[in-house]
């Protein structure tokens, strides 16, 4: 569904992604682990055009949003194609991201009603079954600021499912909360999978990414050092890279 080759992303000083040939299929649930400055944001934020790649294509359903030849200079993308792209994607961040000044339904809401000019009482109607789907109905009415870190976090899922994406991405969607509610966002998150939402999750959580995901990608000095089922990366590591890493996270 998603294929991104060749994917090159300079910073001023740094080489954040290199050579980096990333694609998902519709359904799949993947998990991206790797250390600190691995090149794990960078990747997602290359995925919806919030960072804009320095080479390489990026293509959505075998059409090709985004292309510049290997080493040449990158072409400029028209806002229109970015804005495309990004409305097929959902992100999610560490740091929830929410309107403190709205209500939860009117958080999720917000960008159907701007952005997509859909229908009021037709977004409140799909507002409402995401609040369910998180488990927050009862909170439609309360302003987002008065929620905990998790509940936050869940109407932030559910603010990213409102525009109906593609594709959601999580980036340590969890990694700002407490242990102890962290479950109740990975419940969510896993309840997604099941339902076959095509996603992309980052996250430093080995036992999620263990159950949940159908494919894990390590990620090292801004490259794909290797990838597979949970199984083949958990249980069998073929890189001595990677096996450090995953002592390092016990
Ligand atoms: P973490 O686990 O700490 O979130 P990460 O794997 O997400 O790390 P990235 O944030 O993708 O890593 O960063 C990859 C590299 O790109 C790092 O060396 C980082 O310093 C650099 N980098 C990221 N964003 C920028 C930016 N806006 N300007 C300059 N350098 C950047
Ligand atoms: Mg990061």
């Amino acid at each position: 569904m998603l294929e991104m080759k060749h994917i090159v992303k300079d910073f001023a000083n740094c080489r954040a992604l290199d050579n980096v040939d990333f694609s998902i299929d519709k359904g799949e649930t993947v998990a991206i682990i790797g250390p600190s400055g691995s090149g794990k944001s960078t990747l997602l934020r290359c995925v919806n055009c919030l960072n804009r790649i320095t080479s390489g294509s990026i293509s959505l359903n075998g059409e090709t949003f985004v292309s510049t030849p290997a080493g040449g200079k990158a072409e400029y993308i028209p806002d229109k194609e970015l804005r495309r792209i990004c409305a097929e994607t959902g992100m999610v961040f560490q740091h929830f991201n929410l309107f403190p000044h709205m209500t939860c339904l009117q958080n999720i809401c917000y960008a159907p009603i701007k952005v997509k000019k859909e229908d009021r009482k037709k977004a409140e109607a799909r507002g409402r079954e995401l609040l369910e789907l998180v488990g927050l109905a009862s909170k439609e009415g309360v302003y987002t600021a008065q929620l905990s870190g998790g509940q936050k976090q869940r109407i932030a899922i559910a603010r990213g499912l409102a525009m109906n994406p593609q594709i959601m991405l999580f980036d340590e969607p969890t990694s700002a909360l407490d242990p102890e509610i962290t479950g109740e966002v990975l419940n969510v998150i896993k309840k997604l999978a099941e339902e076959h939402i095509t996603m992309v999750v980052v996250t430093h959580e080995m036992g999620f990414a263990r159950e949940v995901a159908d494919r894990v990608i390590f990620m090292d000095q801004g490259k794909i050092v290797e990838q597979g089922t949970p199984e083949e990366i958990f249980k069998n590591p073929k890189s001595e890279r990677l096996r450090d890493f995953l002592s390092s996270m016990l």
